[in-house]
């Protein structure tokens, strides 16, 4: 056996099989690019699935780990630790939050955010109210309380019971929240671009409706920002294009350039129901974590990283109408910055093993919408080969249906 076949046979000999791979083994990462063990070269539409905003192993990042991996890698949080104070001033400074409670990931960011709106609600004397409602079709994470609250079932086979107080209503209908809102709502729970989801928008005016019910009601909103946070959509985070505060806000994936991290923003008035003792995380915060996140986003904010992803963006987006406009079969073009849906009348995972043949790694979600979420520092150049080949390869699939 080559040695690629047999790493690959041990990695499904030992590994829990949660995940159905591709037979890449991806060794270095630079960029946009990525090369498996054996040398060969892709471009990386995937990013880690949003993770790599920065391009894969970026100096600033790298340079962090290395000076903060040297210093200290880890004390608990009994202590102050220098990273973790610069990042979240520097997350407070750049949105509407006032306090930051660090975890290690985007399921633990949306454990804390939905342990603090149930606590919350108790500290104001409404004890009465436990219940989240949240979108269909959302994604949430992978713990018991984040599958419960990711409207799909899918997520939830063969995991009952689940967690109660959760009721999901479709996104984009603000008629269908109302219905859902009783006295013991505490909290409504969106992604402000579902990702997951099959990259949907919201429609015009619906995170404001929003925003105005749960002021109204005293609920709380909460916004998941895992995936379209740190610049993906081309503003620091997706809630600044309509400018429509939540009280807790949610982060991830990229917030440390790819080391694990994750945050939970929140106002003044909302976190000071997390005091001493009522929520922890070991490695939360952790100096090199949070060193790595000093570093991605303090380049995002400086490097122009996000004017890129505005301009690329728009380009790649016009690109793929372009190619819907060639291809019937291509249902609609969605998304914002440089996270994009395409949805096809079919599966797409032909689709994405074939621009993988040609070169290219992207994504399908839903079973037919390709999903481009380049490193936010991709190039109207490389966007433009990924296109060249997907016209071809959608080509193929229209002689396909033709014949
Ligand atoms: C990926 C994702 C999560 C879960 O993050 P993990 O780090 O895998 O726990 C939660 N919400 C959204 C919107 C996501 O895209």
């Amino acid at each position: 056996m080559t040695a690629t076949k047999t790493l690959i046979a041990d990695s499904q000999r030992y590994i829990a099989n949660t995940y159905s791979r591709y037979p890449l083994i991806l060794v270095r990462g630079q960029g946009c690019k990525v090369w498996t063990n054996d040398g060969k070269e892709y471009f990386d539409f995937v990013a880690g699935l949003a993770v790599c905003n920065l391009g894969h192993c970026h100096p600033k990042v790298v340079q962090a780990i290395q000076d903060q991996s040297r210093k200290l890698i880890h004390v608990s949080n009994f202590y102050h630790i220098e990273p973790q104070i610069e990042l979240a001033k520097l997350l407070c400074e750049n949105s509407f939050a006032d306090r930051v409670f660090f975890c290690n990931s985007g399921a633990e960011a949306n454990e804390a955010a939905m342990k603090l709106a149930k606590k919350y609600a108790k500290d104001t004397g409404r004890t009465e109210r436990f219940e989240i409602i949240t979108m269909e079709k959302s994604f949430h994470g992978r713990t018991m309380a984040t599958i419960t609250a990711t409207g799909q079932e899918k997520f939830h086979k063969g995991f009952d019971p689940l967690v109660p107080g959760y009721k999901y209503v479709p996104f984009n209908d603000m008629e269908a929240v109302l219905r859902a809102v009783t006295p013991n709502t505490c909290a409504i729970m969106v992604e402000p671009i579902q990702g997951e989801g099959g990259v949907n928008c919201p429609s015009d005016g619906y995170l404001r409706e929003l925003r105005e019910l749960c002021r109204k009601r005293g609920i709380l909103l909460i916004y998941d920002e895992v995936q379209v946070g740190m610049g993906r959509t081309g503003k620091l985070f997706a809630y600044e294009h309509e400018g429509v505060y939540p009280d807790i806000m949610t982060l991830a994936k990229s917030l440390a350039g790819g080391v694990p991290i994750g945050a939970m923003l929140a106002t003044e008035e909302v976190a000071k129901s997390f005091g001493p003792g009522t929520h922890a995380s070991t490695f939360g915060g952790n100096p090199l974590a949070t060193a790595a996140g000093v570093a991605a986003v303090s380049t995002l904010l400086e490097d122009g990283v996000l004017e890129n992803c505005r301009r690329v963006g728009e380009h790649f987006f016009n690109r793929l109408m372009d190619l819907k406009g060639e291809y019937p079969f291509i249902k609609e073009v969605r998304g914002r910055g440089l996270i994009i849906g395409m949805e096809l009348e079919f599966e797409g995972s032909q689709i994405v093993t074939r621009c993988m043949e040609e070169g290219f790694l992207i994504n399908c979600t839903m079973g037919n919408v390709l999903r481009f979420l380049p490193p936010l520092i991709v190039t109207t150049k490389e966007v433009d080969q990924l296109l060249g080949a997907l016209d071809r390869i959608l080509g193929e699939c229209k002689e396909g249906t033709e014949s």
